[in-house]
């Protein structure tokens, strides 16, 4: 089958127009490469389709012929679920939802907004922020990351300590199924909708962290928060995780405005420093640092510097209330990810633990990867109130197996989570039983195969 003929790209070319189809692999590499470098593929189309509808007509003519679909929203994700296997066969559509990216008008008592799935997260912070909301849900790629995706990972980012993981933000969701059938609880009568639903099953619940694996989602319904502009960042330097704990404890416990609290270390803040050209934040190096944020509607500062007095391990701290300052104070964090991808390809891993063995984790974690890869750079940063750890592994790609099966083993036996945020992708499929009972795989693959019996919506990806 060569490209030009391909009988399904006509197909769809009458769905969704002459240039929205793509079959150029020149112009199609950058959808089947993914945002690390390390998920490489092909793919034997890319579709845009620019409404519910030819969605809907795309996934049924796809199904017809027999072919695997691949949705993508912004290529953000870290697991290579987005990003199609390739291999021998014609290979999989890429389906990318990027042209819905509308979002409609807020409810502004109720305090809601239905977002297209290719929205990005930013253009959501937006909206809501005009309106006087706010949505909750926010991380570093949020200019390009879209809603889709978000809920289809079932992100949790920077804010998940005040306002919960995307599934918590997620009212009502329209999908189209394996079939291309539309199912939706988001009503075409303005931003409108019931804020609360026990009717039956929520089978928008079902597809928060599905991935691609069990329908197409179109649309969401959000709900929004209160916007908090008063806003302040303390950057604040601690001998231990251990210390870094206690001190987000003790803030959490004290004050009702801190919404985020992350963690990293001496040799994370020293690649970001070198990487991106940024001044070290303090005049001593320091083993440990956490970065807290607290919003309200008047400034939370007095409230955050003395609740910090009681903070004895805290050994130096910057904050800032202005918006470059916290956003200069930002970037040593979320500059994380850009300059471990600057300094090489790396193997990214995502897992959460029970709080009390963090500390342990992190020891456990760097002499596993010693072990797998002995000449290889491990940078830990993360979520500390969730204790979620971003592993991530410079200088293995060689040995990714092996790294991550260390990795993970080690995670599992101390009763983690092999993901905290990012998802299973086919990154870590190999390894779902780490996580998951063989009871609960087994419910999980009968609602993949009750939803998509012909298995053609991202094959590999959660299910090896
Ligand atoms: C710099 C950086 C920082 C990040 N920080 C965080 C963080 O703090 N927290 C966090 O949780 N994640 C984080 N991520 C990971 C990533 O941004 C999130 O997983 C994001 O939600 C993915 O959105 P996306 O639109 O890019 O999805 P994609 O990468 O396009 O897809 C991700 C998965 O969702 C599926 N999918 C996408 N759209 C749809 C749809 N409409 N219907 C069905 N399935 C769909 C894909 O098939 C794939 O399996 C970060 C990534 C980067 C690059």
């Amino acid at each position: 089958l060569t490209i030009v003929d391909d009988p399904l790209a006509a197909r769809l070319r009458s769905i969704v127009g002459e240039t929205h189809v793509l079959t150029d692999p020149a112009v199609t590499s950058s959808y089947t490469v993914d945002w690390t470098g390390r998920w490489r593929g092909a793919c034997r189309l890319v579709v845009r389709p620019g409404s519910v509808a030819e969605v809907a007509s795309v996934v049924a003519e796809c199904a017809r012929f027999g072919a695997p679909l691949v949705p993508q929203g912004g290529n953000t994700g870290l697991v290579g679920g987005g990003v199609p296997a390739g291999g021998p066969g014609p290979g999989s559509v890429l389906l990318s939802l990027r042209r819905l990216d509308s979002i409609g008008p807020v409810d502004r008592d109720a305090g809601q907004v239905v977002a297209g799935a290719g929205a990005t997260v930013a253009a959501v912070h937006q909206r809501a922020r005009e309106a006087g909301w706010d949505f909750g849900l926010d991380f570093a790629a949020r200019d390009s990351a879209t809603v889709g995706g978000a809920v289809a990972t079932n992100a949790g980012g920077e804010r998940v300590l005040r306002h919960g993981p995307a599934r918590a933000q997620v009212l009502a969701v329209q999908a189209v199924l394996a079939d291309g059938r539309i199912i939706s609880r988001i009503s075409d009568r303005a931003a409108g909708g019931p804020v609360k639903d026990s009717a039956g099953y929520d089978l928008g619940a079902l597809l928060v962290g599905s991935e691609g694996t069990l329908a197409v989602i179109t649309a969401v319904r959000l709900r929004l928060v209160p916007l908090l502009p008063a806003r302040v960042v303390a950057m604040l330097a601690v001998p231990t995780t251990d210390a870094a704990q206690r001190v987000v404890g003790l803030l959490r416990r004290r004050l009702d405005t801190l919404q985020s609290a992350e963690l990293f270390h001496a040799d994370g803040l020293a690649l970001v420093c070198s990487e991106l050209g940024l001044p070290l934040p303090f005049p001593e190096e320091h083993p440990t640092y956490l970065l807290v944020e607290c919003a309200g509607r008047a400034d939370p500062t007095d409230g955050l510097v003395e609740a910090l007095a009681g903070a004895t391990e805290v050994r130096d701290a910057a904050v800032a209330a202005d918006a470059a300052g916290r956003a200069a104070l930002w970037r040593y964090r979320e500059g994380h990810a850009e300059a471990i991808n600057a300094a090489g390809v790396p193997v990214k891993l995502d897992v959460a633990v029970p709080p009390a063995v963090l500390a342990r984790a992190e020891s456990d974690i760097r002499r596993a990867v010693r072990a797998a890869a002995p000449s290889a750079r491990v940078v830990l940063f993360g979520h500390i109130a969730e204790a979620n750890l971003h592993v991530n592994v410079l200088g293995a790609t060689d040995v990714a197996d092996a790294v991550t099966e260390a990795v993970l083993h080690t995670v599992a036996g101390l009763g983690g989570s092999i993901s905290a945020e990012h998802g299973i992708g086919r990154a870590k499929a190999q390894w779902l039983h780490l996580s998951r009972s063989a009871e609960e795989i087994a419910a999980m693959r009968a609602i993949k195969t009750a939803l998509d019996p012909a298995g053609l919506l991202n094959p590999g990806v959660i299910h090896s």
